[in-house]
C-alpha cells in the first residue's frame, strides 16, 4: 500500500465490528486491515490486569473472565447514564469507543503512516447526541473528526463508485446491532437521499440469541439439566450460536455437541427451523421498508436496485424476502461488511476536497471528481410554542416543525413568532427533534432562556432560523427583531442538551405566527 505524507480515512464504527480504509493514489478507497491482519476488528474490548486489548483477542480473552470485557458499546453511544466500571475505573461508552477508534488508528498508521483527519459513521437513525457523542470518541482517539456521514449513504456512495447504478435505489443494511433501509435517486454518480428508516436494536445479535435459546432447550430436554453453569459457558455458546449461524448461510443443516454438565448431547439446526426462529425479525425489516416507501410515496415497483449491506445480510432469507417484495434478486452483492468503511473513505475525500482542495493529492482528486450527492435530515426538527386551540379558545403548548424530515442538505429555515403578554422580559426557546405536534411526543434536545428588552407590549416577533449542515450538524438563531438581538445555538457537547422536561403553563413561549 502507498505510503502518503497523511491520509484520508474513513471509519465504520460498527455495533459489532469496525473497519478503516484509507483512499489510494487514485482516490480508490482500501480497507488497512489491523495487526493481527483482519479487514473486520471486533468492537470488543478486554481489561486486562496490566493492558487493554481490543478486536479478536479481547473476544477470546472473555472465555476467561467475560466481566472484563465490553461489547456492543455503540447502542450505549451518548447516553449519559451509562457507565461501566473496572478495577476502580469509569469508563463512559464515548471513552470506549474511542479505544476502539485508537486501536483502528495505531494498527492502520503502522502500514500507511499518519492518520489524521477521518469520516466516521454513524446510523442514519442516530440523533445530535449520539452524533456528537460519536465525533468526541473520535477526538478522544486522536482524529480530527472532519465529517458524520450515515451508514447507508457511505455504502451507496462506495456502491455508486465501484458499479453501474441509476434511478431509485433502496439500500438495506442490517448487521450486527442495527438495521437502516434508505432509498436514493441515483443518476449516474449523482445521488439524492429520499428518505432513511430503521431500528437500532435489530441486528444479527438478535439472530444468535434465537440459536442460543434452541440450544438451551434442546440440552434441557435431553438432559433435564441446563447448558448454561456459569458466564464463561455463556460466553463460549453466544459464540457457537453465531457460527451456526453464519454456516447456515452456506448449508443447510448444522450439527454440533453440546458439552454441558449433564454430558454431551447433539444438536441438529436446519436452515428451515433457523428462518422460523427470525421470522419476526425479517418481518420487521419489511415492515420499515414499506414506511419507507410510503414516506417517500414510493411502491415498490418503482424501484429499480436494491444494495445489500452489513454481514446479516448474507442470510439468505433476506435475499429471498427482498426478491419477494420487489420482484427481482438485490444487485451488487461485493463485500458487503466493508462497504460502509470504503464509502466513508470516498466521503471523506470529498469532504477535504470542498474544504481544502489544495491538501488533496491531483491522483485522489481526480478520482474522485466525478461523485456527487445530496443527503437529507434524518429528523424534524421545530420549537415549542403556544398557539390558541381552535376548537377550545385556550392557549396549548405545541410543537412547531421548522425543518421537516427528508429536506435535502444543506437547509435553512425560517419561521416568525410573537411574544405572547405585555412586559414580557424573556421567552423559554426549545429546540425539538420528532414528528408530532404533541410536546410530549417528541425529544426536547436542548433548552435556553432568551432575554429581551423590557417594557414592551405583547406581539413583538422573534425570527427563528434554524439551518442543518452536511454534517448532519444543527444551528439554531433567535432574533428578536425590533432590537436586533440575537441568541445563537451551535447545539452543545455537554448535558444540557439532554432532553427536557417542558414547562406546562407556557407563559414563557412564543405564540405562534398565523
Ligand atoms: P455492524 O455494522 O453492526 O458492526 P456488520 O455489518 O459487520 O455489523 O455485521 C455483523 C453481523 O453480521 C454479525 O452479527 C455477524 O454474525 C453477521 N454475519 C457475518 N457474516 C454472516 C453470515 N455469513 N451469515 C449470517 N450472518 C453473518
Ligand atoms: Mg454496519
Amino acid at each position: 500500500m502507498d505510503r502518503m505524507a497523511t491520509n484520508i480515512a474513513g471509519i465504520d464504527l460498527g455495533t459489532a465490528f469496525s473497519a478503516l480504509a484509507v483512499l489510494n493514489a487514485i482516490g480508490r478507497p482500501q480497507i488497512v486491515p489491523n495487526a493481527d491482519g483482519e479487514r473486520l476488528t471486533p468492537s470488543a474490548i478486554y481489561f486486562d490486569q496490566d493492558l487493554i486489548r481490543v478486536g479478536t483477542e479481547a473476544l477470546n480473552c472473555r472465555y476467561v473472565n467475560p466481566d472484563r470485557c465490553v461489547r456492543w458499546v455503540k447502542r450505549h453511544i451518548g447516553d449519559t447514564t451509562f457507565r461501566k466500571q473496572i478495577d476502580g475505573m469509569i469508563w463512559t461508552a464515548e471513552a470506549l469507543s474511542a479505544l476502539i477508534l485508537k486501536k483502528l488508528k495505531q494498527d492502520a498508521e503502522a502500514q500507511v503512516g499518519p492518520i489524521r483527519q477521518a469520516v466516521i459513521t454513524v446510523p442514519a437513525h442516530f440523533d445530535e447526541i449520539r452524533r456528537r457523542a460519536t465525533m468526541d470518541a473520535g477526538a478522544a482517539a486522536g482524529l480530527e473528526v472532519i465529517g458524520i456521514v450515515n451508514e447507508p449513504v457511505a455504502a451507496a456512495l462506495f456502491y455508486m463508485a465501484s458499479c453501474p447504478v441509476t434511478g431509485k435505489v433502496l439500500v438495506y443494511d442490517l448487521g450486527g446491532g442495527t438495521f437502516d433501509v434508505t432509498i436514493l435517486q441515483v443518476d449516474g454518480h449523482d445521488m439524492q437521499i429520499i428518505c432513511s428508516n430503521g431500528d437500532q436494536q435489530l441486528g444479527g445479535v438478535d439472530f444468535d440469541l434465537q440459536v442460543f435459546r434452541l440450544m438451551e432447550q434442546a440440552y434441557q430436554q435431553a438432559t433435564g439439566t441446563a447448558l448454561i453453569a456459569s458466564q464463561e459457558d455463556r460466553a463460549r455458546y453466544e459464540d457457537e450460536a453465531e457460527d451456526i449461524k453464519k454456516t447456515l448461510s452456506r448449508r443447510q443443516t448444522v450439527k454440533k455437541i453440546l458439552y454441558g454438565p449433564g454430558g454431551p448431547v447433539r444438536f441438529e439446526l436446519s436452515r428451515e427451523e433457523f428462518e422460523h426462529a427470525i421470522a419476526k425479525f425479517v418481518a420487521k425489516t419489511e415492515m420499515l421498508i414499506e414506511v419507507a416507501l410510503d414516506e417517500a410515496g414510493l411502491r415498490p415497483d418503482d424501484i429499480g436496485q436494491v444494495l445489500l449491506v452489513g454481514g446479516s445480510s448474507r442470510i439468505p432469507v433476506i435475499t429471498q424476502t427482498l426478491q419477494k417484495l420487489f420482484g427481482f434478486t438485490p444487485a451488487c452483492a461485493v463485500n458487503v461488511d466493508e462497504a460502509v468503511a470504503l464509502g466513508a473513505a470516498v466521503h471523506a475525500g470529498l469532504t477535504v476536497l470542498k474544504q481544502s482542495p489544495d491538501l488533496v493529492p491531483a491522483g485522489i482528486a481526480a478520482g474522485l471528481r466525478d461523485i456527487r450527492y445530496t443527503d437529507v435530515c434524518n429528523h424534524s426538527y421545530g420549537t415549542l410554542c403556544a398557539p390558541v386551540d381552535k376548537k377550545t379558545g385556550k392557549r396549548t403548548i405545541a410543537n412547531h416543525i421548522i425543518i421537516r424530515k427528508n429536506t435535502p442538505l444543506p437547509c435553512e429555515q425560517t419561521r416568525t413568532f410573537y411574544t405572547l403578554y405585555d412586559g414580557q422580559s424573556h421567552i423559554e426557546v426549545t429546540i425539538t427533534q420528532g414528528e408530532d405536534t404533541d410536546p410530549r411526543y417528541v425529544n426536547k434536545i436542548a433548552t435556553y432562556r432568551f432575554e429581551l428588552p423590557p417594557g414592551r407590549p405583547a406581539g413583538m416577533p422573534v425570527r427563528v432560523t434554524y439551518s442543518y449542515d452536511l454534517n448532519q450538524r444543527m444551528h439554531c438563531r433567535f432574533e428578536d427583531v425590533q432590537s436586533g438581538k440575537v441568541l445563537e445555538v451551535d447545539l452543545p457537547t455537554d448535558g444540557s442538551c439532554m432532553p427536557q422536561q417542558a414547562k406546562p403553563n407556557g407563559q414563557d413561549r412564543l405564540i405562534q405566527s398565523v
